[in-house]
């Protein structure tokens, strides 16, 4: 482990030379730096060892640790190479296992997935899933201390108080932000392993920030969107420019609905509809239209519109 650590400073140093030598200029990440935020862990058994009865992981040269979250990994992973890091004066071990190959859905089941700003993500069949991860009183506090703390403009440095508050800010984030990915995990593996087809609006959620910024931050639906790109047996996508809120489904009229209409009255056939469910649904109707798919579908269960609203 010592070696290869020695020929990876070695290598690193040696390319930041020819570097130089063609003439880029140097900034910040090229300075050579004085310490490793990295040791690769290559072989299980050897250089690394998980012990999940005692919480442990033994590393070759360092000795035992005590590992948080050891009992999330199911007990059929095989281990193959670990990265030990270290990331805002904390320390993680990345490790990578194989799990034996879980099958694809095939009950030719479609759903619709609406993403919005007062339902985050909405589904053809009624469920509606409300979530933001807002951002915590410690880091507004955290932000105010690290405020005052002195900054020399001139050399560009940091006093030491400061750059400690700006580790717990970014630890912090770090924290949140695994929030968000682990519930849009949960989510994308409930949608996927239920459902063959996956239908979602490729909406510019980058232009909602204009005007929702702190509401969409909390939530990253973005996020959400690429996982399951990622997952899904069949995703399917609907364009940006075609209309679903305010759709009717009985008739197909269009009518303007604002953000705080959440059920609307058809004008022409007085039907009565939930807006997010009649998107959702719609943009899988539309899908469907698109891929021909129509007759192949297994019928979905849609939940009736009164117990759908009640969960709100
Ligand atoms: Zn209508």
């Amino acid at each position: 482990m010592k070696q290869y650590l020695i020929k990876r400073l070695q290598s690193n140093i040696k390319s930041l030379k020819t570097l130089k030598g063609k003439g880029r200029k140097e900034n910040w990440k090229d300075k050579i730096q004085g310490a490793l935020h990295s040791i690769p862990l290559m072989q299980y058994g050897i250089t690394y060892k998980i012990n999940t009865k005692d919480k442990t992981v033994h590393i070759q040269g360092l000795g035992d640790f005590k590992v948080n979250g050891i009992s999330q990994i199911p007990c059929n992973a095989e281990f193959a190479t670990a990265n030990f890091i270290e990331r805002n004066c904390d320390y993680f071990l990345h490790a990578i296992a194989y799990l034996p190959k879980e099958e694809r859905v095939h009950n030719s089941m479609a759903i619709g997935i609406d993403l919005g700003i007062t339902n985050q993500i909405t589904f053809s069949n009624g469920i509606k899933v409300q979530y933001a991860i807002t951002m915590s009183e410690r880091i507004k506090r955290l932000y105010k201390v690290f405020s005052r703390a002195e900054y020399d403009k001139d050399t560009k440095k940091r006093s030491r108080r400061g750059t400690k508050i700006l580790q717990k800010i970014k630890s912090e984030f770090l924290h949140q932000n695994n929030q968000k990915k682990d519930i849009n995990n949960k989510l994308a593996h409930y949608v996927t392993t239920n459902y063959e087809y996956i239908a979602y609006q490729n909406d510019n959620i980058h232009s909602w920030m204009k005007f929702y910024g702190r509401r969409i931050y909390e939530t990253s639906i973005g996020g959400f969107r690429e996982c399951l790109k990622r997952k899904a047996s069949t995703p399917l996508e609907v364009g940006r420019f075609i209309r679903t809120t305010g759709v009717c489904m009985n008739c197909g009229t269009v009518q303007h609905l604002s953000l705080s209409d959440r059920i609307a009255v058809c004008p022409s056939c007085h039907s009565v509809f939930d807006r997010d469910v009649v998107a959702a649904n719609k943009i899988k109707q539309e899908v469907l239209c698109l891929w021909n798919l129509g007759e192949t579908l297994a019928e979905d269960y849609i939940m009736p519109l009164q117990v759908a609203c009640s969960n709100t």
